[in-house]
């Protein structure tokens, strides 16, 4: 079977349509070019054919007249000699020498090669040789009404002529023999007005035609042009040695019926071709300046439809590659108006691709490099320390991490259009403080600065100290002047971190150091920081356990109610037993449950527990129960109270949660609804460590709270410090017009406690009365209802 692959392998193949075109156009020229050759090479043979046919017929027919006269003018020689009276009586008696004479005479007279005589009996006078036999044998075997013949002697050819001798009967005849020889050939040619070549043929042993001359092989050509010579007139095209010839033969009457010799009339197609030289010439040189033309023009042209389209070409290359090169093609025709469409196209994707990039690559509400951009711009510009840092005395990349203060709440009471300003805004300040940083916004109200270059080392100093500065002042959010802050965590590369997440990871430590820190202020990493959220993190996989395992349990510590002279309620307070670092105080573990979320679990556990303590004891002691911000922001905070109420059968109204100012920051309205929904549940709420907010009066406007924790801040200096006291008064008298009840907190002394019940406080709790006790205790703290002091 045939391989089609191999086939279409074989075919041409033309990587540029430049050339395909000028092959196509020249190789179709070439085409026409050579069937025109050839026809006229075709007619141009059949004309020179045709017009040597005609000139070869006259020259034959020429040729017959001169035959004819020959014959003619040979005969009469011969009968002048037969009817001369001298030579008549001379043949009769036989005088031989005179014959020969009168013989040699007239031989010279009508140049023939030789004249004989031959007397009836066959009898012949006149030069001896190898015709002899021939010319004796003559007179008898001519045929009848012809007095002449040729015949073949040895290797020549001769014409016979006869004539008789008559005295007055017939005594002899005059035989003249002319050798048709190369000399005979010449004259005969020289009679033609065109160059024809005449050869002597002669018929061999074996019947076939050959030159006498020996110039012309046998062929079976010549034999049949002989053959059909012989009952008309015939041409016929030869392959000769000598070349192609058209030719013409005239069979010579012999003694026999078949004649012995022939003369063969050629005219060698060369020379009949000859006249038609130029012709040809100027038909070859016509098609070579055609060819050169063609190929010329077809360039040009194949160049005027290929040059746009590799323009096209190029410029698509280009655009795949991600680069916009226009495809400058002129003019309307189709091709111009097909690069004035992709041009069209090119730009339109080039946009699209900017646009989609610029999308994937920016934070479309502040237009800053997003967390994408800022990783990779980031692992660009510590390659690029790595890289030269060494060689240029030290590079370094400060990465600056940026959190905006209290945003949740600017967020949710003023609302999210505004927020989404505030954080545009917030944008475009950093980017205008730091225009030599690369400034991005990783999400929510998280920003980050990029500063790579020369090691200065207070380069992110001043800068984080300008960001600070710059947001000092209120930012303009859609018609709102919003005071904010931002607090800011600096990593600084190679040194605190070799990778992006590892600065990005660090940069974030120092930037929970800077919140802890009091926010609004700049913290740089320390190798410290790293351990402690290695320990955060350690307590935070812990503390998955101990809620599984039951490892908390709570104390209560007792409330005093100075008026009734009695313990008015408990509060719980969460302890962890760590199975191997021992009890773990809540402030170790409170912040890292709230950070995390685990404070939701925790917390309901607490209220759970908590309830289910406090149904057991008498009815007027209530039980107090902290609540964390995130725990009381979680949407499922009242069901899990009111869950706690009900699986404990505890009252509403013995339970008191304690909430701290912090609970307001991320926004005041929903916490206050909230807090009034537990109220009309019957649930009483205390505000607690009062004083050590920033805002506490405000707090006191927007909810109606039962009571009032005095931090322990104040308690402890009341006795010895008048402005202590005098704030705890102020507190106490504050809380008796709003009709909310106090508590102190944190009382560990007589003094403090005596200070306090003169400024009017209603409850206290501390160390002086009882430390927090395991549950079992309460009922002997229940006992002791008097202080010793009091
Ligand atoms: P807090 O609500 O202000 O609780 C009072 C803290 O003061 C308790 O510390 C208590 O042991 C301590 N205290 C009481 N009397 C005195 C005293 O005379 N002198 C001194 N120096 N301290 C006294 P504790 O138990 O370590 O709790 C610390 C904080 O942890 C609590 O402050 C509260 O904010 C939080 N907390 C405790 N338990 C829970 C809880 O179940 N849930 C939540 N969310 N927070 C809790
Ligand atoms: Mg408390
Ligand atoms: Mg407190």
């Amino acid at each position: 079977m045939m391989d089609l692959t191999k086939i279409r392998a074989a075919r041409p193949r033309f990587k540029r349509l430049r050339t395909k075109l000028s092959v196509l156009y020249a190789g179709l020229f070439v085409l026409a070019l050579v069937l025109l050759a050839v026809v006229a090479q075709v007619m141009i043979g059949n004309h020179a054919r045709d017009s040597v046919r005609a000139e070869l017929t006259t020259s034959g027919s020429v040729y017959d007249r001169l035959w004819a006269l020959r014959a003619q003018s040979l005969s009469s020689s011969a009968d002048v000699l037969a009817r001369d009276f001298g030579f008549r009586a001379a043949v009769a008696s036989g005088d031989r020498p005179t014959i020969a004479s009168a013989l040699a005479n007239l031989a010279t007279r009508a140049s023939v090669s030789a004249a004989y005589v031959v007397d009836n009996d066959g009898q012949v006078t006149g030069p001896s040789g190898a015709l002899e036999s021939a010319v004796a044998s003559f007179p008898f075997v001519v045929p009848e009404g012809r007095n002449d013949a040729v015949v073949a002697v040895g290797g020549d050819v001769y014409r016979l002529v006869l004539s008789p001798v008559m005295a007055p009967t017939r005594i002899g005849w005059v035989v003249f023999a002319v050798r048709l020889d190369a000399a005979e050939m010449r004259a005969l040619e020289r009679l033609s007005s065109i160059p024809l070549i005449a050869t002597m043929m002669q018929r061999d042993a074996t019947g076939h035609w050959q030159a006498t001359d020996r110039s012309i092989r046998s062929s079976r050509a010549i034999d049949a042009l002989v053959e059909r010579s012989l009952s008309g007139r015939a041409l016929a095209t030869l392959d000769l040695a000598a070349g192609r010839a058209f030719a013409l033969a005239k069979p010579l009457a012999g003694t026999g019926r078949k004649p012995q010799a022939a003369i063969l009339i050629r005219y060698p197609l060369d020379a009949a071709l000859a006249p038609y030289l130029p012709l040809q010439g100027g038909i070859a040189l016509a098609g070579l300046v055609g060819l050169l033309l063609v190929l010329f023009g077809s360039s040009r042209l194949a160049r005027s439809i290929a040059k746009p389209i590799a323009a096209l070409d190029t410029a698509a290359k280009a655009l795949e590659q991600g680069s916009r090169v226009p495809a400058i093609v002129e003019g309307t025709d189709e091709i111009g108006r097909l690069a004035a469409s992709f041009n069209r196209m090119a730009a339109g994707i080039v946009d699209r691709e900017n646009r989609i990039s610029h999308l994937a690559f920016h934070d479309p509400l502040t237009s800053l490099p997003n967390r994408i951009y800022f990783r990779e711009a980031l692992d660009q510009a510590i390659s690029q320390v790595g890289r030269h840092g060494l060689a240029h005395g030290g590079g370094t990349v400060a990465v600056l991490c940026l959190d905006l203060d209290r945003f949740k709440g600017i967020n949710d009471t003023l609302g999210h259009p505004i927020g989404d300003a505030l954080l545009a805004a917030v944008g475009r300040r950093l980017a205008d403080v730091a225009p030599d940083g690369l400034v991005a916004r990783l999400g929510g109200d998280e920003y980050a600065i990029i500063l790579s270059g020369p090691c200065e080392p207070d380069r992110p100093r001043a800068l984080a100290q300008a960001l600070l500065d710059a947001l000092r002042d209120p930012v303009e959010a859609e018609d709102h002047l919003i005071a904010t802050g931002i607090s800011i965590g600096i990593a600084i590369g190679p040194a605190d971190g070799d990778t992006a997440d590892e600065l990005l990871k660090n940069a974030d430590l120092a930037l929970y150091r800077a919140k802890e820190d009091g926010r609004g202020v700049f913290r740089f990493f320390e190798p410290a920081l790293d351990a402690a959220a290695r320990e955060r993190h350690q307590v935070e996989l812990d503390l998955r356990d101990a809620i599984r395992d039951g490892q908390f349990v709570l104390n209560y510590q007792p409330v005093f109610d100075l008026k009734a002279n009695r313990i008015g309620g408990f509060e719980a307070l969460l302890r962890w037993h760590h199975p191997t670092r021992g009890l773990v105080p809540p402030l170790a573990f409170i912040p890292i449950a709230e950070e995390t979320g685990l404070i939701v679990a925790i917390g309901a556990w607490v209220l759970h527990e908590a309830c289910r303590e406090a149904v057991h004891w008498p009815d007027h002691v209530r039980v107090a129960v902290n609540v964390s911000p995130l725990q009381f922001r979680n949407a499922g905070f009242q069901a899990i109270v009111l869950q706690a109420l009900a699986n404990s059968g505890l009252s509403p109204d013995r339970l008191e949660i304690e909430i701290t100012e912090s609970i307001f920051l991320e926004g005041e309205a929903p916490v206050v609804a909230l807090l009034h929904r537990l109220r009309e549940m019957g649930i009483r709420v205390a505000l607690d460590d009062f004083g050590t907010g920033y805002s506490s009066l405000s707090y006191l406007r927007s909810f109606p709270f039962d009571k009032i924790k005095i931090d322990r801040s104040f308690v402890t200096g009341v006795a010895c410090d008048p402005s202590a006291a005098a704030i705890v008064r102020a507190i106490v008298d504050l809380a008796t017009a709003l009709h909310m009840e106090t508590t102190a907190e944190g009382v560990e002394d007589i003094d403090q406690l005596e200070r306090l019940r003169d400024e009017g406080c209603g409850n206290i709790q501390g160390y002086l009365f009882s430390r927090p006790v395991e549950s079992q205790h309460i009922a002997g703290l229940l006992g002791r209802v008097m202080l010793k002091a009091a």
